[in-house]
């Protein structure tokens, strides 16, 4: 068993251990040694999606929109390569600056520096609307490109944005990571930007997995091709794998017994065989290393992501991951110490994740997280020079946000479980010391 595999799923937002293979992004822009973070237990119920036989039915669920109804899209192999992507039909190097939120993640940072550009980082809200005054204010002759996160599936007030872009002759990088699903303003996420980003393996049961999308530019210049039969048989079965290892498709899993077995053995021979630094086979995201790897610029995501993609439900998705959010925020009310990011949930939101503000994080989240549950702190590493001078509220988010897995594969009794263990965590330590 692949066990980087559910380090990986956080590690997509958390910053796992980088391993020797990092080529733009070096050693400086870890905002913190992989060795000074902590090692914690595998979670006990899944921090992403793994696939059930329920995953492709609707069940009655009602139709939702999402960022593959905002226009023309290519299937990549993670969110950051997609934002390179954008940066590169946006014709972005060096000399230009790209205006990025002070609450990110490294994925977000790393393809712009890979572009030549200087990222420029504006303040947020406390609510996580991004302030355009702080933007406005920040403009000059370089200043070519607005990303703008859809924080934890919440979209941002889209069409000012895409106004305020208009008048400063900006072009909009709308980063869809958290948002897979959703609308504003009777539009589709993903069709307010030039263009769009998506992280498919942060809402799909699939091991790796990006989109661009533009609804405003033709895509016809970005081709993709496959990385291989290599990948594309890893890119399956380690799907497979995670949800094996959480007890879910039993029965294919015993069919599948020998090619798994095979496929553990030649693994561990190509690993023996394959000299250090030679490059890897999946990207950097899935791989458990953290690094922004050009080579995938031009590759497809594979088969079965690609196939997941078609056939998964979204109306089943959002609707779960919309009653697990709601469940959570009911259970937590009153709980010291802690509230809901988020006072509601809109219709037409279809969350991420269930960020719930803390004011004493740290005792809370070693506890959690050595007890298995699925927790992911968004933005805990921010970019080397950010600090509460460049956004207090950046900061603040980044330590106190706690944020729980709500994803439409999450079982009633392990929703119970975390339930249980959330409060617990948070009634021990409900104060700072
Ligand atoms: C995860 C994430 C990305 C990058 O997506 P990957 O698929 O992990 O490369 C971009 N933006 C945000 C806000 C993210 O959380």
């Amino acid at each position: 068993m692949d066990t980087d595999v559910k380090r990986t799923m956080d590690g997509a937002v958390q910053y796992p251990p980088r391993t020797g293979s990092s080529t733009v992004a070096d050693a400086e822009a870890s905002a913190s040694p992989a060795s000074d973070r902590p090692h914690f237990p595998a979670a006990v119920a899944p921090v992403s999606p793994v696939l059930s036989f329920d995953s492709f039915f609707d069940s009655g669920a009602p139709p939702v929109r999402s960022i593959l109804d905002a226009g023309q899209a290519r299937e990549v192999t993670s969110g950051r390569i997609a934002i390179a992507l954008a940066l590169r039909q946006m014709n972005i190097k060096a000399g230009d600056s790209v205006l990025v939120p002070s609450f990110h993640c490294a994925s977000m940072i790393e393809p712009v520096t890979w572009s030549g550009a200087t990222p420029v980082f504006y303040r947020i809200n406390d609510d996580t609307s991004i302030n355009l005054d702080d933007i406005a204010s920040k403009l000059d002759g370089t200043s070519k490109v607005l990303m703008v996160t859809n924080y934890f599936g919440f979209p941002q007030d889209l069409s000012a944005i895409r106004a305020f872009c208009d008048r400063h002759n900006l072009l909009m990088l709308e980063d869809c990571a958290h948002c897979f699903l959703g609308e504003h303003k009777g539009r589709p996420v993903g069709s307010y930007g030039d263009y769009a980003i998506a992280s498919s393996m942060k809402f799909f049961p699939i091991y790796e997995g990006g989109l661009l999308v533009s609804a405003r530019h033709s895509l016809d210049a970005v081709t993709l091709r496959s990385a291989g039969k290599g990948f594309e048989a890893k890119a399956a079965l380690n799907a497979l794998e995670d949800s094996f290892s959480f007890g879910r498709l039993g029965v294919v899993k015993a069919l599948l017994w020998l090619p798994l077995a095979t496929k553990d053995f030649l693994w561990r021979s190509i690993k023996k065989a394959k000299p250090a630094g030679a490059h890897s086979m999946v990207p950097g995201s899935s791989e458990g290393g953290f690094s922004f790897d050009p080579a995938w610029l031009d590759k497809h995501s594979s088969m079965f992501s690609r196939a997941m993609l078609k056939l998964v439900s979204r109306p089943r998705m959002g609707a779960l991951r919309r009653k697990n959010y709601l469940k959570m925020a009911a259970a937590l009310e009153g709980v010291p110490g802690c509230r809901p990011l988020f006072s509601t949930l809109p219709e037409g939101v279809y969350p991420w994740v269930f960020p719930l503000l803390t004011d004493n994080p740290q005792p809370a989240f070693n506890t959690l997280k050595s007890r298995g549950v699925p927790i992911i702190r968004f933005g805990e590493y921010l970019w080397p020079g950010v600090d509460a001078t460049v956004c207090a509220n950046s900061v603040d988010l980044s330590k106190r946000v706690m944020s729980f897995s709500c994803h439409q594969e999450l079982r009633e009794d392990e929703l119970d479980w975390m339930i249980d263990q959330i409060k617990d965590a948070l009634r021990a330590h409900p104060q700072p010391l």
